[in-house]
């Protein structure tokens, strides 16, 4: 019933921002809040737009070590809490900036995650006025949980763009992508496409490719055939990735000519 009275206050606070992007994936560790930080940051290269990150992982927040502002904390502003800018046009809110410390487990029960939710889209002053924020991502734990329950219903009059569903090549990954398409559907949320992570290995050594998960019935390309979904690219796997990530930094502006960064790219021109 609270629900009620809150979901205009944040289709009102939302209503200037042009894309909302939710960022999911059938099982955790493929790469989705790896995904959500360098599509961030490679959106941000553009000075031009405004972005925003809101990490909805209330129990593993981990974008904030991954996009490098781990110490910060969040700060009253006179239009509720202002997110944390890591740079002019970048900005970030999860409840990692509130916790103590970075070991501290968070274990909480539905309606203290939807409360914790509500206040990120209600209370957070995502830009003025003047110059609104043109996308928002939220990244989301993986599955169809308490969280995204929450944010369908608090954005469900706030004109979501889409979902991109990150998952790896392997067969038991993407039988949980099957699902997550099948939550978009009945939650009636647009899906923008699959972006297939940690597809082939090229080994730095004899420059050969290696599967790492092998596809075994024709990874996310048939899979997004059969649902007539849009595949929107495959991404390698890449250590200096997992190193950038380690310490906050964007892949994509230390590595412009790697072919991780292409994917990326050619990713986000798809979307
Ligand atoms: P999720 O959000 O789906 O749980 P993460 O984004 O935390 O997954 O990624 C899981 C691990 O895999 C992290 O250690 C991350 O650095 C690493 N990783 C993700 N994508 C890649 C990739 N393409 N190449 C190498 N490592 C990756």
């Amino acid at each position: 019933q609270l629900a009620h009275i809150d979901i205009p206050i944040v289709t009102e606070r939302l209503a200037g921002i042009r894309h909302k992007i939710l960022i999911l994936s059938g099982k955790g560790g493929v790469g989705k809040s790896t995904f959500t930080s360098q599509l961030a940051f490679a959106l941000a290269s553009d000075e031009n737009s405004e972005v925003g990150v809101v990490d909805i992982d209330v129990c593993g927040p981990s974008i904030p070590k991954i996009m490098g502002c781990e110490q910060e904390q969040v700060h009253p502003s006179g239009g509720g809490w202002s997110p944390v800018y890591i740079m002019d046009n970048l900005c970030v809110m999860s409840i990692g900036f509130m916790l103590p410390s970075p070991d501290e487990a968070v274990i909480w029960r539905g309606p203290k995650k939807n409360g914790i939710i509500k206040q990120f889209l209600k209370d957070v002053d995502w830009g003025s006025d003047e110059r609104p924020l043109d996308y928002l991502l939220f990244d989301t734990p993986p599955g169809t949980s308490d969280e995204h329950l929450s944010i369908v219903q608090f954005l469900r009059n706030s004109n979501i763009s889409g979902a991109v569903i990150v998952t790896t090549p392997q067969e038991v990954s993407l039988q949980d992508v099957r699902k997550e398409i099948d939550f978009c559907r009945k939650a009636r949320i647009p899906i923008l496409g699959v972006v297939e992570n940690m597809a082939g290995f090229v080994c730095p050594h004899c420059h050969s490719e290696s599967k790492i998960f092998y596809p075994t019935t024709g990874g996310a390309k048939a899979m997004c055939e059969e649902l007539g979904i849009p595949l929107l690219g495959s991404i390698p796997l890449d250590p200096q990735i997992g190193k950038a990530c380690d310490f906050g930094q964007s892949f994509i502006d230390i590595n412009p000519s790697s072919p991780a960064t292409k994917a990326y790219l050619s990713i986000i021109e798809n979307i």
